[in-house]
């Protein structure tokens, strides 16, 4: 396993830029993904890391050696997209052998490579199967033993459960992470979907049109956004415009138009201390972290939409200038019903100040 680097890298495709002077660091071993809506450029990157696309700018290294112009085929990496890209006619162990083939292996050394990668990915009952006899699911493993089989030092994988259902989704998901750590081999992963970013990830970069909104870990970039669209995107939130009314060491107070009062913690914000009293400012309140009861910030709205999920009762509720939206997991409460005032709570430590 080795690390990547990335350097102030840019890709440029004639007018369009695929991405902008990006830098980057991903640690040997490391679950990293790549995060972000249709076209912000996570393909772009992983492809200038397999060596498909060649920089227009910047650098690119797996540990100190310097990559950037070298041939996919020299870069030893393994790679699995979305379609899969398996040869239907072959056998899942001639499937999975072929990349050790290509590089002249000995027969039996082959064979107890296959053998080995065939059980990790659990389809040994399967190896004489075609691959058009087999589920989607199931081909999705061959894919990743034919990646792995090669020993790669870095794991490239371009969405590769977006062919699957949902269930299935999540049971490979479960299957993909399972893999990686017992082979500890550097994994970058490509997909829009934020809750596989925040299962599978050590780490997960949010990007939007080329460029990188955030890097942390799933419970950073969940908490601590630094912007309303990492809020946005990563998970549920509410988003209420309001401007700074007082601000001290410990808690910050703003004021919605219609003059409603919203305290939080200072330590709770991505503002900097340039932000001042009268400031714009976005605050990030994620539905399950209101609650049904009075304390901190004590609001009264009406219920415009109630639903019951089995894990959580789910409420829209509207004030004069804004909605929120409620989740209430694990209460045994009967449910309150639409056009009933419901008085909300919500915890200093639930507001999330944002300034851009
Ligand atoms: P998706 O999730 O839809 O695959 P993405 O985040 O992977 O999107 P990229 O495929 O990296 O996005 O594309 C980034 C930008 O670069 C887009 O505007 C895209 O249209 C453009 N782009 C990508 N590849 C090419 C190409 N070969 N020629 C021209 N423009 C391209």
């Amino acid at each position: 396993m080795r690390s990547v680097k990335i350097e102030n890298v840019s890709k440029q495709f004639g007018q369009v830029h695929g991405v902008k002077n990006l830098s980057l660091d991903i640690k040997a071993g490391e679950f990293f993904t790549f995060l972000g809506p249709s076209g912000c450029g996570k393909t772009t990157t992983l492809r200038m890391i397999a060596g498909f696309y060649y920089p227009t700018a910047g650098k690119i290294l797996f540990d100190d050696q310097d990559v950037t112009r070298l041939q996919p085929n020299k870069r030893n990496i393994g790679m699995v997209f979305q379609n899969y890209a398996l040869f239907p006619h072959m056998t899942v162990d001639e499937n999975i052998a072929f990349g050790l083939q290509v590089r002249k292996l000995t027969k039996s050394e082959i064979k107890q490579k296959v053998d080995r990668i065939r059980g990790l990915v659990h389809l040994d009952p399967y190896g004489n199967r075609k691959i058009n006899e087999l589920s989607g699911g199931q081909q999705q493993r061959v894919a990743l033993a034919r990646a792995l089989v090669i020993e790669p030092d870095i794991l490239l994988l371009d969405e590769p459960l977006s062919n699957l259902d949902a269930k299935l989704r999540e049971e490979t998901r479960i299957e993909i992470k399972r893999i990686q750590s017992e082979l500890g081999v550097t994994t970058i992963y490509v997909t829009h979907d934020q809750m596989e970013a925040m299962a599978m990830s050590d780490r997960i970069m949010v990007m939007e049109n080329g460029y990188i909104k955030q890097i942390g870990t799933p419970q950073e970039v969940y908490h601590r956004p630094l912007s309303r669209f990492v809020a946005n995107f990563i998970g549920e939130t509410n988003l209420i415009e309001a401007t700074i009314d007082a601000i001290d060491d410990e808690y910050i107070q703003a004021k919605t138009a219609n003059g409603l009062v919203l305290t939080g913690r200072k330590h709770q914000s991505s503002l900097t201390l340039s932000h001042m009293i009268g400031d714009k400012v976005f605050i990030s309140i994620r539905p399950e972290s209101i609650h049904l009861d009075k304390g901190d910030n004590t609001l009264t709205g009406k219920i415009s939409f109630v639903e019951f999920t089995g894990i959580s009762v789910n409420y829209i509720v509207d004030f004069h200038e804004f909605s929120l939206k409620v989740m209430i997991v694990n209460s045994s409460d009967s449910l309150k019903k639409i056009g009933e005032d419901i008085t909300l709570n919500i915890p200093y430590d639930a507001l999330y100040f944002l300034g851009e």
